[in-house]
């Protein structure tokens, strides 16, 4: 057996398992498709949460739930060194690059109402962070431990067999098949390996296809909110299928960004809204730098993989989720099963305890998550520009996410706008 594990995939979740696993001086290769780990072409906003406070929430209640990782991290700056530090695990990844904290989230109707997800610069929710110097770093300590690492090269499946793994992998120069005592899926939402092992038989279609985002990366944005403000914008006459985002990045860029579906290309959606809205005098003097992607999984979101091993391979990270586990949440997931894999190879059971954490440390695993995702007002598809006007207008001051302020305010809106609480009804009840 050449290697004692092979991870597939080199995102957050992959590297941080090889990492871990190469430190405990496992005989560890990690193939990425990818030609550079540490160049970052997907789109990504790039926030650490420390909280979130997702649209997802009980209509009737308005009660809310958080979304991806929900055990606590935080971030530990000493001078010019940074740490992510993740309580549940109980590990830490050292961090090189900059950070810029986020104390405000601002949301904004067509004609420039605000509605505050927190109360304005109460505390740090999240700090954004330059994903590729993560990469980087996480990168560098994993070879300085020893992993072996290969670009351009794609996993094409994993086959159990009684006291190890085969791994298929592409290269240029051809198809070849990897031996290992154990396995890793850690390449990301589309996953080549969970697909060959037949798990995604057991999992549900929830959410349509034909996702795609689109960001912006730009400098000299003038705005004139604190640059520790994240700012969404609800323009349903631009894009009827999400907000559109704006973030001060960490190193004096600004990021848009734009979700839509369908027909809709998000770069047309992010054109109109920096020049065609009234936030376009604040692009002016703007130039964009770089222009980054993602598209949702071909054939739609799945729900999670429930008993995320099989055999002698452990599946991480959005290979097992059905959205994100966010990039800390496949930090933790990589090195928890990195640490399985670990005590498994030493004769101790551990699979076990890692489905267990799994199961227990992301949102979408709690039976409520696909439900309550549902039950949620759809506001940029229902509404005219005027109506979430309205909505922003009559509610300034009430801090929260719009879904959820319209749904605990539903007897005032039946009121004042019968055709639109009618409007709004009707699209929940389906
Ligand atoms: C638009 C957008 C915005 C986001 N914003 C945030 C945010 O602000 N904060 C946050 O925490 N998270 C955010 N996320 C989510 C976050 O990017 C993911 O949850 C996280 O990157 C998952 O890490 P991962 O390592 O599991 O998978 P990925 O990051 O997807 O990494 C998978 C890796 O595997 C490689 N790969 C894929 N297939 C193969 C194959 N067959 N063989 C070899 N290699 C392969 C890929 O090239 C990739 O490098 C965002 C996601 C999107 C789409």
């Amino acid at each position: 057996m050449k290697y004692d594990l092979i991870v597939a995939g080199g995102g957050p979740c992959g590297l941080m398992a090889a990492k871990t696993a190469a430190e405990e001086g496992l005989k560890v290769l990690l193939i990425e498709r990818r030609k550079d780990i540490a160049k970052i072409n997907r789109a990504c906003t790039q926030i650490f949460y420390l909280r979130k406070l997702t649209p997802a929430g009980k209509s009737e209640t308005g009660q809310t739930r958080k979304d991806g990782y929900i055990e606590p991290v935080s971030v530990e700056v000493t001078g010019d060194k940074a740490r992510f530090v993740f309580h549940g695990p109980g590990c830490a990844v050292n961090f090189t690059g900059c950070l810029r904290p986020y104390l405000n989230w601002i949301q904004h109707s067509p004609s420039g109402h605000q509605l505050h997800r927190y109360k304005l610069n109460d505390r740090v929710w999240g700090f954004y962070f330059q994903k590729q110097a993560l990469a980087s770093d996480l990168l560098a300590e994993a070879q300085k431990a020893g992993a072996r690492v290969q670009q351009d090269v794609i996993g094409l499946g994993a086959e159990n067999t009684g006291n190890g793994v085969r791994v298929a992998i592409e290269t240029k120069s051809g198809k070849q098949v990897l031996e290992a005592r154990a396995a890793i899926a850690a390449d990301g939402k589309r996953s080549k390996i969970v697909e060959s092992l037949g798990l995604n038989k057991k999992r549900r279609r929830f959410a349509p296809s034909g996702r795609k985002f689109v960001h912006y990366i730009m400098e000299g944005v003038e705005t004139d909110l604190p640059d520790s403000s994240f700012l969404s914008f609800t323009i349903p006459s631009i894009n009827p299928h999400g907000n559109i985002m704006l973030s001060m990045g960490a190193d004096n860029t600004s990021v848009v960004g734009a979700m839509a579906v369908g027909e809709l290309c998000p770069v047309t959606v992010i054109d109109r809204f920096i020049s065609d809205s009234m936030f376009a005098p604040w692009f002016r003097n703007a130039r964009l730098i770089k222009k980054e992607g993602a598209v949702g999984r071909k054939g739609g979101a799945l729900t999670p993989v429930k008993e995320p091993v099989e055999g002698n391979v452990v599946v991480a990270g959005d290979a097992g989720a059905p959205s994100e586990t966010w990039v800390q949440g496949a930090m933790a997931c990589g090195f928890q099963a990195a640490r399985a894999i670990i005590k498994e190879l030493n004769g101790q059971k551990a699979y076990g305890e890692y489905i267990k954490w799994w199961q227990k440390s992301f949102a979408f695993n709690t039976p409520e998550y696909l439900q309550l995702n549902q039950g949620l007002y759809p506001i940029n598809r229902l509404c005219t520009d005027e109506e979430v006007d309205y909505i922003y207008r009559r509610f300034e001051g009430t801090l929260g996410i719009p879904q959820l302020i319209v749904a605990n305010n539903m007897d005032i809106i039946r009121a004042e706008r019968p055709e639109l609480h009618e409007k709004l009804t009707r699209a929940v009840k389906k």
